[in-house]
């Protein structure tokens, strides 16, 4: 039962062998540069959305799926991966390009290819979103300034010479990595 207001889109593999649509707004939309996400597409991030599993119904094909996730039996596409109560759909395999989903995280950025950026409004994580600890806002103007470290008071400037400099707190190791020189 789809009544006229909920968005219904369309999905399918490259061979249109599997067919699948996907009923209502998804639960989250993400980007993923782990080492499965790499091996899995042959691409060198995944963006995908997530529903609840009862708003994805496949409609036609055959799948089979290895370490949860399916692909066509005859083309080799990704399609969906079912879990126990969400379907994450590839947004690749959406029929109607470009979507209208923004990812609004990304995952595992240290493998990132350095010749992509942030996506400027996604919540960044070092590894999985479990990992709350990771997470981060993409660096905006402004946000040179050192973050105050809880516990930590700023080193005291001390007018002994002979006393060493403490060291200088880093909130965030990642910020060390420069990006690439542009010219
Ligand atoms: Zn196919
Ligand atoms: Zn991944």
């Amino acid at each position: 039962m789809v009544d006229q207001e909920t968005t219904v889109r369309s999905g399918s593999c490259l061979c249109r062998g599997v067919t699948f649509r996907v009923v209502g707004q998804p639960l989250r939309v993400g980007i993923c540069h782990c080492e499965e996400c790499r091996k899995t597409s042959g691409s060198t991030f995944s963006a995908f959305a997530i529903w609840p599993l009862d708003a994805f119904e496949q409609l036609t094909g055959y799948t089979s799926s290895y370490s949860g996730r399916s692909f066509c039996t005859t083309c080799g596409s990704r399609v969906a991966s079912l879990r126990d109560d969400e379907a994450e759909i590839m947004i690749g395999s959406l029929d109607d390009p470009p979507s209208d989903l923004i990812p609004e995280y990304e995952l595992w950025i240290g493998r990132r290819e350095i010749w992509l950026n942030a996506l400027p409004e996604a919540v960044q994580f070092s590894k999985d979103r479990e990992d709350s600890d990771s997470a981060s806002r993409p660096r905006r103007p402004g946000d040179d300034e050192p973050m105050p470290v809880p516990g930590r008071e700023p080193p005291v400037q001390e007018p002994d010479p002979d006393r060493l400099p403490d060291e200088e707190p880093n909130p965030n190791p990642d910020e060390n990595r420069e990006p690439p020189m542009r010219v």
